[in-house]
C-alpha cells in the first residue's frame, strides 16, 4: 500500500498552494509559514514516510490543537508576502551589486524540501558543510518498503540505469527487506518482551527500530529518501553549482530543480548559481578537473577486509600546540614561546571541569589533528558523513571490499536470506559495473557493502564525534568506528584523550533504543 495520496483534491490544493512553491514536484521550497512551523515540519522528516505537504495537512492544518491557524494568522497574507519579498529582493540586488560582498548572501535563507531522491543523491546534498542544515528520513524509525502509487519499490530509476539486471536486482533486495521485516520484528519482541512499567509505545518503537537497524544493510544506495535542507543563500548558491557538476545525472537534474524552486523564494542569492558568467563555467571547471584527476589515479585489485580504522597521520607535537593555543589568549607572548608550559596542569585547568558531553571542548583542541582511513559499511558512512567540522571524502561504492553481516542477525535466525540477497546484489553490481561503469553501478550496491573514506579530524571534533557516536543507544556499526577512532587517538596522545570522559567504550545496549524511548515517556509524563 502506498502512503502517498496520488493527488491532492482541489480543496487541499487551494489550502496548500499558499505554503509551497509547487504541489506536484519532488523539490519545493516552503513559504508563508512561520519559522517555528518550518522547523517543526522539517524535523518530522526523520520519522515519517509522508511527503512534507501531507504532513502539513494532516498534522498541522487539520489538527486544531497545534494552534496552526493562530500561528499563520500572525503571518502576512500571501500577496503581502510576495510584495515584501519583491521589495526586499530589489534592496538585496542593490546591496549585492553595491557592496560587492558575498557575505550579505548569508543573511537570508530558505527551507527547501527534496523528496524521493536516491540515498546517493542525498549524500551529495549533505556533503555541504557550511551554511546548510539537513534532516533526512531515518532508516531506524521509518520502513523503506512502501511501494509508490504504481506499485513499484521506492528506488531511483533513470534512463542512465536502463539495464535488465538493474530492476531485477533491486526488486530482489526490497523483496527480501520486506519479507523479513515483520517476522524479524516478531522475533525481537519475543526475545525482548514488554517489561513492567514500560509503555507499549516505547517497547514497540524500540523493537521495531532494532529490526529496521538489522535490515537496513539490504537497502540499495538507490533507495529513495526525503530530506529537508535549511540553508543561507550563499550556501545554496554553491550547492546548486556543485550539484550541476556532479557525475550522477540525477544530481545534475536536481541542480536545475533546486535552482528553479529557490529562485521563487530567494532569487537574488541563487542568481549566479547556474548563470553563464559564474555558475556554469564553475561547474564545467569542476567536471573537467575531476576527470583530469581521475585519469591520473592508480587502481589495482583489492581483497575484502573487515571494518577498520587506521590512523594514517597525526601531529607528533600536538600536546605542545594545544597547550600554547590554550594559553595564547591569556598571555602577551607569541605562540612559539608558550609551548614549554606544564602540559598536565594546563590540560587540567582547560578540561577537568567538563560535566557532560555537551560541555564543549575548547577551541585550543583544534590545534591537534588526526587523519584516519576508515573501511566500514556504507550505512555507517551514511551516518558519519553527516559530521561537518572535519574534512572527509569517500571512494566509489562497490562490492570489492565485501559486506558486513549484522552479528545479531544470526541469533534471530535471519542471516541466511540476508547473506544470499547480498551475494546476488554483489553479482548484479559487478555486471552493471561492466555495462554502465562504476559510478552508475553504485546505485545497485546494498548499504551493507563496505566503502573506504578518509577523515581529517581535529581533537575538538574527536571529542564531539566520539562522545556522541558511542552513546549506548547508537547503531553498533558507527559505535564501533567511533570507538576505534578514539582508541587510536588515545594510543598516541593519552593525555589529550584523557578528558574525553564521555566516550563509551562498553558493548552498548542489546536493544539500543529501549532506554531512550523510556526516557521519552518520562519526559512526556513530566511535561
Ligand atoms: C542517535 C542519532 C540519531 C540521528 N537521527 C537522525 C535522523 O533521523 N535524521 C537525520 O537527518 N540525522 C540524524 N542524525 C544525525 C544528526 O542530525 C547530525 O547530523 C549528526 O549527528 C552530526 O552531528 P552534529 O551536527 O552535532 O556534528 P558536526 O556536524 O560534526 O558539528 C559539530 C558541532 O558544530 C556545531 N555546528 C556544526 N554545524 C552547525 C550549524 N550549521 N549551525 C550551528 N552549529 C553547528 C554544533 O555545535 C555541532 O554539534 C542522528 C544522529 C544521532 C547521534
Amino acid at each position: 500500500m502506498s502512503l502517498e495520496k496520488p493527488m491532492l483534491d482541489d480543496a487541499e490544493r487551494a489550502v496548500l498552494g499558499r505554503y509551497f512553491t509547487n504541489l506536484d514536484q519532488p523539490v519545493f521550497a516552503l513559504r508563508n509559514l512561520p519559522e517555528v512551523v518550518k522547523g517543526a515540519l522539517f524535523s518530522r522528516y526523520s520519522r515519517t514516510e509522508k511527503s512534507l505537504r501531507q504532513v502539513l495537512l494532516d498534522e498541522f492544518i487539520q489538527a486544531p490543537e497545534t494552534g496552526f491557524a493562530e500561528l499563520v494568522g500572525a503571518a502576512p497574507a500571501a500577496e503581502d508576502n510576495l510584495l515584501a519579498t519583491r521589495r526586499a529582493e530589489e534592496f538585496y540586488d542593490r546591496v549585492l551589486v553595491g557592496y560587492g560582498d558575498d557575505s550579505v548572501a548569508e543573511l537570508a535563507g530558505a527551507h527547501l524540501a527534496v523528496e524521493r531522491v536516491s540515498t546517493l543523491a542525498a549524500k551529495a546534498l549533505q556533503d555541504s558543510r557550511i551554511g546548510i542544515s539537513p534532516l533526512e528520513k531515518s532508516t531506524r524509525y521509518v520502513r523503506f518498503d512502501r511501494p509508490d502509487a504504481a506499485g513499484r519499490w521506492p528506488y531511483h530509476r533513470g534512463p542512465e540505469l536502463a539495464h535488465p539486471v538493474y530492476e531485477r536486482a533491486l526488486d530482489a533486495l526490497f523483496g527480501t527487506y520486506s519479507d523479513l521485516l515483520e517476522p524479524l520484528t516478531e522475533r525481537v519482541r519475543q526475545r525482548h518482551p514488554l517489561e513492567p512499567g514500560e509503555s507499549e509505545r516505547a517497547w514497540k518503537t524500540a523493537t521495531r527500530a532494532k529490526a529496521l537497524d538489522l535490515l537496513r544493510g539490504l537497502l540499495p544506495a538507490a533507495t529513495l529518501t526525503n530530506l529537508g535542507l535549511y540553508g543561507n543563500g550563499r550556501a545554496f548558491e554553491y550547492l546548486v553549482t556543485k550539484m550541476a557538476a556532479h557525475e550522477l545525472p540525477e544530481c545534475r537534474h536536481l541542480a536545475d530543480d533546486m535552482h528553479e524552486q529557490l529562485t521563487q523564494v530567494i532569487p537574488s542569492f541563487v542568481r549566479r548559481a547556474l548563470d553563464d558568467r559564474y555558475g556554469r563555467p564553475a561547474a564545467e571547471r569542476m567536471t573537467r578537473t575531476a576527470m583530469a584527476v581521475r585519469e591520473l589515479a592508480p587502481a589495482a585489485a583489492v581483497s575484502p577486509d573487515g571494518p577498520c580504522v587506521h590512523l594514517v597521520d597525526y601531529d607528533w607535537n600536538a600536546e605542545r600546540k594545544v597547550v600554547a593555543a590554550a594559553l595564547f589568549p591569556h598571555s602577551n607572548l607569541p605562540l612559539a614561546d608558550l609551548g614549554a608550559a606544564d602540559v598536565d596542569r594546563v590540560l587540567a585547568a582547560l578540561l577537568s571541569e567538563r560535566g557532560n558531553r555537551r560541555h564543549k571542548a575548547p577551541r585550543a583542541l583544534e590545534h591537534a589533528e588526526y587523519t584516519f582511513e576508515v573501511v566500514a559499511n556504507f550505512a555507517c558512512y551514511r551516518d558519519l558523513q553527516r559530521h561537518r567540522m572535519l574534512t572527509q571524502d569517500r571512494q566509489v561504492l562497490g562490492s570489492e571490499l565485501g559486506y558486513d553481516l549484522p552479528p545479531d542477525l544470526a541469533g534471530y535466525g535471519f542471516d541466511g536470506p540476508f547473506e544470499a540477497a547480498l551475494e546476488h546484489a554483489g553479482a548484479a553490481h559487478r555486471m552493471l559495473e561492466r555495462a554502465r561503469g562504476p559510478v552508475l553501478a553504485q546505485y545497485a550496491v546494498p548499504l551493507a557493502y563496505r566503502v573506504r573514506w578518509y577523515a581529517k579530524v581535529s581533537l575538538r571534533e574527536i571529542y564531539h564525534l566520539c562522545e556522541l557516536r558511542t552513546t549506548p543507544q547508537g547503531h553498533p556499526d558507527y559505535r564501533f568506528i567511533a570507538q576505534e577512532m578514539f582508541k587510536r587517538v588515545r594510543e598516541v596522545h593519552p593525555r589529550l584523550a584523557d578528558y574525553a570522559r564521555f566516550v563509551d567504550l562498553g558493548p552498548g545496549d542489546e536493544l539500543e533504543r529501549r532506554n531512550s524511548e523510556r526516557r521519552l515517556d518520562e519526559k512526556a509524563r513530566l511535561a
